[in-house]
């Protein structure tokens, strides 16, 4: 809450603000906001009706539909106001029966996830000899030794970034050299026999080969056998099809800025998942600490001077349509974004956030973080978009954040493994508190952040 002094040094053009400043003119409210947050189970209780009662939320899937109706319903009973759920198309890609096995020199079953957005194989499935490569250029370098063949990349987890490109480009890079399917090591830690799916991306010009994820053990089992000289023989099956567009929504809830309501602050996450486990760390965790933020202000009867939106996208994971219609629904009052927080980091102990932004909004936003010193959140990383994020970002130029945790996200990300019981309502709570500190000083303080 602003004092009068403090008014006063506004209307006499003294508002830059030293560092700390805002951070001893908001102690109090962020307090109360961290000690709300942290008193009731109201986010994990969120999560366990989607996840157990809902279920997982790929594209086009009913699961998705439910859980978009379920949440503009809970947005109206939390009081956020102007709730809406305004139409995307979204691609429906759907992944139906699938097996691996090798052939020779023994039948073994292996695990595997179709990866998203792959054709699927004929009904007989494929089968072919396997050849290991674990850069591009190896695979190039093999040349006419691919034709006819089932491509595997075995290459070892380093980080997301660098290791997802042979997932997403692999399979044209493969078919480009006339393999007849592509396998991909997970694109994760080592994790009990566990498969990563995850969206692949066609290049144009390219034939479109079904594509696999196979676990780090099989790999390495495969690549045990090729390194003896033993050939082996790989019979891959996937009933993987595209059906036409369905419709789907982002849902959107607000609290009502009080003196600039036409300035917006949006927190958000996506509310699609994939369609194995449960979509609960990715990014159903993600999406309800934002949306717990809000509820957080509101319990306290907060209104800040600013309006804090409530955005969960759809169609993330393989599409990434939700951002790309945000955008285009809201060109015109993308200018009086005042920030965009996207979290989609998975739900572990947060440790603050990342920002892109002018360095003036950085030390703005780092100053802010002090009242996170009490929970561990207070770390300001160097870059905050965030796939649905950036779209809006990059074309109106608005600062941008995301939730930084520490955590082993790519352990069950796009997994099984990607169910409740891995959540730590601490951790949740914690997040959601973080959030809405952030989001409600950002709304709150006198001048905008830029
Ligand atoms: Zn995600």
């Amino acid at each position: 809450m602003l004092g009068r002094g403090w008014i006063a040094l506004v209307a006499l053009g003294l508002a830059a603000q030293p560092a700390g400043t805002l951070t001893e003119q908001y102690r109090e409210v962020a307090t109360k906001l961290i000690d709300a947050a942290m008193v009731d189970q109201g986010g994990m209780e969120k999560l366990s009706y989607l996840c157990d009662r809902i279920g997982n939320r790929l594209s086009g899937s009913l699961g998705l539909e439910k859980a978009i109706v379920w949440a503009a319903a809970q947005m109206n009973h939390d009081g956020l106001v102007n709730v809406s759920t305004p139409r995307v198309k979204v691609p429906h890609w759907v992944r139906g029966r699938e097996s691996l096995e090798i052939v020779g020199p023994i039948p073994q079953p292996l695990v595997l996830l179709g990866l998203g957005n792959s054709v699927g194989t004929p009904a007989a499935g494929v089968e072919a000899d396997l050849i290991v490569v674990h850069t591009f250029e190896e695979l190039d370098a093999a040349g006419a030794r691919v034709k006819g063949k089932i491509v595997l990349f075995n290459v070892p987890f380093t980080n997301y970034g660098e290791t997802v490109r042979f997932r997403s480009s692999g399979p044209s890079r493969a078919a480009r050299l006339g393999a007849v399917a592509m396998l991909v090591r997970s694109v994760g830690p080592p994790g009990l026999r566990l498969p990563h799916t995850g969206a692949l991306s066609y290049a144009d010009g390219q034939p479109r080969i079904p594509a696999a994820a196979i676990t780090t053990e099989d790999a390495a089992r495969l690549q045990r056998m090729v390194d003896r000289g033993t050939p082996v023989r790989l019979k891959l099956m996937m009933d993987a099809r595209f059906l036409p567009d369905a419709d789907s929504a982002n849902v959107i809830g607000e609290i009502r800025g009080r003196e600039l309501p036409d300035e917006i602050v949006v927190v958000g996450g996506h509310f699609d998942s994939w369609d194995v486990g449960t979509g609960s760390t990715d990014d159903g965790g993600g999406a309800i600490a934002t949306w717990e933020a809000l509820r957080i202000m509101k319990k306290l009867n907060l209104r800040p001077r600013r309006t804090v939106r409530l955005v969960l996208w759809t169609n993330e994971e393989n599409g990434g349509r939700g951002g790309l219609a945000y955008r285009d629904q809201h060109s015109a009052e993308l200018g009086r974004h005042v920030m965009m927080l996207e979290s989609d980091s998975g739900v572990f102990r947060p440790i603050g956030f990342g920002f892109t932004g002018s360095d003036t909004a950085r030390a703005r936003v780092r100053d802010i973080a002090r009242l996170l010193t009490g929970i561990h959140a207070d770390a300001i990383g160097a870059a905050g978009e965030e796939a649905d994020t950036t779209p809006s970002v990059q074309q109106a130029h608005i600062p941008s954040m995301s939730l930084d945790v520490d955590g082993n996200y790519f352990l069950i990300h796009h997994t099984p493994a990607d169910t409740v019981d891995k959540i730590d309502p601490l951790h949740i709570a914690r997040a959601s508190g973080a959030i809405a500190v952030m989001a409600y000083v950002v709304a709150e303080m006198p001048e905008r952040l830029r």
